[in-house]
């Protein structure tokens, strides 16, 4: 079986790629390169192919012969969209739509795609279950919304299975902090391994879903491998809700000391709380198990000291 990993070189296609080469799936990753990394891919049986899915010719050297597309590459980010609306546009309505293209010129017989629980935005109603009302507050938001309704158009329209994934907030190794817009979890793991006060925007009573990305690898992994499809969108999250006071509680377990904390303005675009509904995921997925939080983040620390983060303190 081979699979085309869009953004496979990213923090969760590299995750990604690892797991299907354990399953001895043949794992192509297509990136740019623009926010992955070609080091994530050394060493675990996948091929990098280095391209952009804006680019009909990067598209069509891949897909002949797959027999599953997972895309994932994206312009990630809430405030990199608020600062850059077009590239998010560009990368993540109009990508999707030449990566559905190429799965339709290549009659490859399934896609599943990354969107993101930021669809919901301002809908306060928690938990988040598929069918809300959405109300995407960020230029980023907005493009997942057609990143995966141009998918589930062209599963309706051309007759493509198809998978369209909301994504919370997914967190672990080879997750990138050190720069503006790193996410949540390797900002503060970071901050607290390099001795400096964590970065809270708001009173930290923020709550997500943190989900590991192991448990959503796996998700992805069998998904393709069990053809699994939906002609509506599915959350994957495992409905747990821990608010950002609550994280770095569990952080300072994990360390063994009290952590120092630096509150900042909240950010434009981000959502008070977020909590996945469950029940469509569990009816395609009922067997999956997540990883545990405090397990994940204990991983999560663990690798980052692997990479010698926080070595000097
Ligand atoms: P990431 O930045 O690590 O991965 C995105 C990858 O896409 C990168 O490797 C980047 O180089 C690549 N890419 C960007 N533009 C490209 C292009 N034009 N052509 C080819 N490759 C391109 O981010 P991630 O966290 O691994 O996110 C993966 C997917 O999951 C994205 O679609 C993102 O929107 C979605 N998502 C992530 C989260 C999360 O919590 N990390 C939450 C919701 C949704």
């Amino acid at each position: 079986m081979k699979v085309v990993v869009t953004g496979g070189a990213g923090f969760i296609g590299a995750n990604t790629c690892r797991l299907l080469a354990e399953h001895n799936i043949e794992a192509v990753a297509l990136d740019d390169l623009s926010s992955g990394f070609r080091s994530n891919l050394e060493g675990i049986g996948a091929t990098l192919v280095e391209g952009s899915i804006l680019d009909d010719t990067a598209l069509d050297e891949v897909l002949p012969g797959a027999d599953a597309v997972i895309h994932l590459a994206a312009r990630p980010s809430v405030p990199r969209s608020i600062a850059d609306p077009w590239s998010a546009h560009e990368v993540n309505a109009t990508g999707t739509v030449k990566v559905l293209e190429a799965v339709r010129r290549h009659d490859v017989g399934q896609v599943v795609v990354a969107s993101s629980s930021s669809v919901y935005g301002a809908n306060p109603t928690l938990p988040k279950q598929e069918d809300l009302t959405l109300r995407p507050v960020s230029p980023y938001a907005a493009s997942k919304l057609a990143t995966e309704t141009y998918t589930l158009a062209w599963g309706s329209s051309y007759g493509i299975k198809t998978l369209a994934f909301r994504f919370f907030n997914v967190f672990g190794p080879l997750q990138p902090a050190g720069h503006a817009y790193a996410a949540v979890v390797p900002a503060f793991v970071d901050a607290a391994l390099a001795g400096r006060p964590l970065p809270v925007n708001g009173d930290g009573s923020q709550s997500r879903d943190f989900t590991f990305v192991d448990s959503v690898a796996s998700v992805l992994t069998r998904a393709v491998t069990d053809r699994t499809h939906s002609p509506l969108p599915v959350n994957l999250a495992f409905g747990t809700r821990t608010t950002l006071l609550e994280l770095i509680g569990e952080l300072e377990t994990i360390l063994g000391h009290p952590l120092e904390r630096e509150h900042r303005e909240p950010r434009a675009g981000d959502v008070p709380h977020s909590q996945a509904d469950q029940t469509r995921f569990r009816s395609l997925f009922p067997d999956v198990e997540p990883t545990p939080l405090p397990e994940a983040l204990a991983r999560t620390v663990a690798w980052f000291r692997s990479t010698g983060a926080g070595a000097a303190t």
